[in-house]
C-alpha cells in the first residue's frame, strides 16, 4: 500500500541538507544526481498525509514520535521514505523538529569525507537531546562504515544500522522500545531487499523507486560496495505491483534507482531484463515518464537504446558517469572499460531513434593522475559534449583499494583541475543550451517561485525550466513552454497553449 503526500508549505524537509550545491562556474558539483534551481525559491515538495487511512488500527503517536534528517543521494531519500513508513505504521508520528521528537534518526552518506565528517558534528549538537530523554540513531553508509566505534564516538547514540539491514529495522526498534540502549544492524552478508508494505513519499510527482540494491563492482576509490552491501535485485512482479499502484495514486513519473540500475537482475523465473522492465513499467496505465539511475557503462547495453528509441514514455536521459577521461586512471580505477569502449556506448546513445540527453560523473585529482590525464578528460568533455555534469576532488575513503596509493596530488591541484573541468562544461552547457532557445518542451511543473507567475519544472531530458504563466495552479501538471533564453544551467521559457 501506498501514501500519496499532500503539499505542504514550509515544513523542513527531513532531507533539510539539500545537497545539490552550485559551484562558482555555474556547474552542479554536488551529492545529488538531482539538479535544484539556483534563481527561483521552489515550495517545499515535502509532504505530510493523512496516515489513518493507510494504517488502520493504528494510533497514531501511540510509541511516540521521530525526527528523520537525510544526506546523501536519491537512494538515500528514498530510504528514508520506506523508514520513515515503517515507523508510521509501528505507531510513530513524524516530528517536524529534533527538538518535538523521542526519536532522531540521521540516515548518512560516506561517499565522500566531507559527508561522513558532517554526521560526526551533528551529532555533537544531538547530545544534550540525550539528557532529554530521547532516543538518538545513525543509519546508512556511515553507520556501516563505523560501525560499533560509533558508540565509542558518541555513546549517546543508541541505534547503529546500515542500509543493508534496514529489512531487520522492524526487529531493532522493538529492542529499542525495549530500553535496550546499544542496537546494531550491521550485517551486510544479506539477499535481501528492503520492501516496506506502505511507501510515504515526500515528492508528490515523482515517486523514487529502488530496483537494485547495493554494488558487486569494485571501484577502486568507492565505499559504496563496503557499505551498501553486496548486489541484490526486486522481484520485477513487486516492482510492477508498486508502480502500478503509484499510477493509481496520480503518480505519472517514476524514477528506478540503483547504485547500477541497469545491472538490474529479476530474481524470478521471469528474468526479466532491464530494458523489458523499463518497458513494462511504461507500459502501466497512467504513468507518463520512466527515469532511471545510475547507469554504469559496462553493463549500457543497445536493447536498453532501443527501448528509449521505441517508447517514448522512457525519459531521453542516461546519467553515464564516465569518471575519467585516461585509460590508464580509469584502470587504476577499476572501472572495467577503456575511455574507446565509453565513446562506443555514447556512439551507440546517439545512434539512438531519437535525441538522448547524456550526464556524467567526474572525478579529478585521483592518485597519480598527470597533467596530461587530466587532459584526456578535457578532451572528452569536448567530444562528449554532455548535457550536464556532477564534478568531484578525490576523496580517500576507508577500506578502498585506492587508499593504499599515495594520494600525491594536493588539495590546492585538485581544486585547480575541478575549477577548470567545471568551466569547461559551463562553456559546453551555455552553447547547448543556447541552441534550445525557440523550442518548446513538454514540462512537467514541480515547483512555483514566489516571484508572481513563475514557475519551475523539467522537461523529459531532465532539464530545469523556469517559465511565467498567468495560470494560478499549475503544480503536477504537464505543460508546454517554449523556451526564451538560456543559462549554463537552465532554459527560461514561456507556458505556451
Ligand atoms: N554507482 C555510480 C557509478 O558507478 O557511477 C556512482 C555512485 S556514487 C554515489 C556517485 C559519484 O560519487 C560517483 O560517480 C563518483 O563520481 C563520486 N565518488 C564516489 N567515490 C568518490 C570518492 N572517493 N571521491 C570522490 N568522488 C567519489
Ligand atoms: Fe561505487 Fe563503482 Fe559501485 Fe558506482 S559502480 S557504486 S562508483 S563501486
Amino acid at each position: 500500500m501506498l501514501l500519496r503526500p499532500t503539499l505542504h508549505r514550509g515544513l523542513p524537509n527531513a532531507n533539510g541538507n539539500a545537497p545539490s550545491q552550485q559551484s562558482r562556474a555555474g556547474v552542479l558539483n554536488c551529492e545529488l544526481g538531482m539538479s535544484k534551481p539556483f534563481d527561483i525559491e521552489l515550495e517545499r515538495l515535502t509532504g505530510q498525509a493523512s496516515y489513518s487511512e493507510a494504517f488502520p488500527g493504528v494510533d497514531a503517536g501511540q510509541r511516540g514520535t521521530f525526527f528523520l534528517e537525510t544526506f546523501g543521494c536519491q537512494m538515500n531519500d528514498h530510504d528514508s521514505e520506506k523508514v520513515a513508513s515503517l515507523l508510521l505504521s509501528r505507531g510513530y508520528r513524524q516530528a517536524e523538529t529534533p527538538e518535538a521528537a523521542s526519536l532522531i534518526l540521521y540516515n548518512t552518506c560516506s561517499i565522500r569525507e566531507k559527508a561522513a565528517q558532517k554526521v560526526f558534528s551533528r551529532l555533537g549538537e544531538y547530545r544534550e537531546r540525550q539528557t532529554e530523554g530521547k532516543v538518538i540513531g545513525v543509519l546508512g553508509c556511515v553507520a556501516q562504515q563505523e560501525g560499533e566505534d560509533i558508540f565509542k564516538r558518541a555513546p549517546w547514540v543508541s541505534l547503529v544500522c546500515g542500509s543493508a539491514s534496514y529489512s531487520k529495522l522492524p526487529e531493532m526498534l522493538a529492542q529499542l522500545e525495549a530500553g535496550n540502549q546499544r542496537v546494531t544492524g550491521l550485517d551486510t552478508d544479506t539477499d535481501e531487499t528492503f520492501e516496506t508494505e506502505v511507501t510515504r513519499r515526500d515528492n508528490p510527482w515523482r515517486a523514487y523507486l529502488t530496483i537494485i540494491e547495493g554494488c558487486d563492482k569494485a571501484c577502486s576509490y568507492c565505499v559504496v560496495p563496503f557499505t551498501r552491501g553486496p548486489e541484490r535485485s526486486r522481484a520485477s512482479d513487486s516492482i510492477l505491483r508498486e508502480v502500478r499502484q503509484l499510477a493509481e495514486l496520480g503518480y505519472s513519473e517514476v524514477q528506478l534507482l540503483g547504485q547500477t540500475v541497469n545491472s538490474y537482475a529479476d530474481p524470478t523465473a521471469r528474468k526479466t531484463r532491464f530494458s523489458e522492465l523499463l518497458l513494462a513499467v511504461a507500459d502501466v496505465e497512467g504513468i507518463r515518464r520512466v527515469r532511471f539511475t545510475t547507469s554504469h557503462p559496462s553493463d549500457f547495453t543497445p536493447d536498453i537504446v532501443e527501448a528509449i528509441g521505441r517508447e517514448l514514455k522512457i525519459c531521453d536521459h542516461v546519467h553515464l558517469p564516465v569518471q575519467s577521461g585516461s585509460t590508464r586512471v580509469l584502470r587504476a580505477m577499476q572501472r572495467t572499460y577503456s575511455r574507446e569502449e565509453y565513446l562506443e556506448k555514447i556512439a551507440m546513445i546517439r545512434s539512438a531513434k531519437r535525441p538522448i540527453a547524456i550526464t556524467t560523473d567526474i572525478i579529478v585529482g585521483f592518485p597519480g593522475e598527470r597533467e596530461s590525464e587530466f587532459e584526456e578528460t578535457l578532451s572528452l568533455l569536448d567530444e562528449v559534449q554532455y548535457d550536464s555534469m556532477f564534478s568531484f576532488k578525490y576523496s580517500p575513503r576507508p577500506n578502498t583499494p585506492s587508499l593504499s596509493m599515495s594520494d600525491s596530488i594536493s588539495e590546492e591541484e585538485k581544486g585547480r583541475r575541478l575549477a577548470i573541468l567545471q568551466d569547461k562544461q559551463r562553456e559546453i552547457q551555455a552553447a547547448k543550451n543556447a541552441k534550445l532557445v525557440g523550442e518548446r518542451f513538454e514540462v512537467l511543473v514541480s515547483g512555483k517561485s514566489r516571484r508572481e507567475n513563475q514557475w519551475t519544472g523539467y522537461t523529459t531530458a531532465h532539464r530545469m525550466i523556469n517559465f511565467a504563466s498567468q495560470e494560478s495552479e499549475l503544480l503536477g501538471t504537464y505543460v508546454q513552454v517554449r523556451v526564451t533564453g538560456a543559462t549554463p544551467n537552465s532554459l527560461v521559457g514561456e507556458h505556451v497553449t
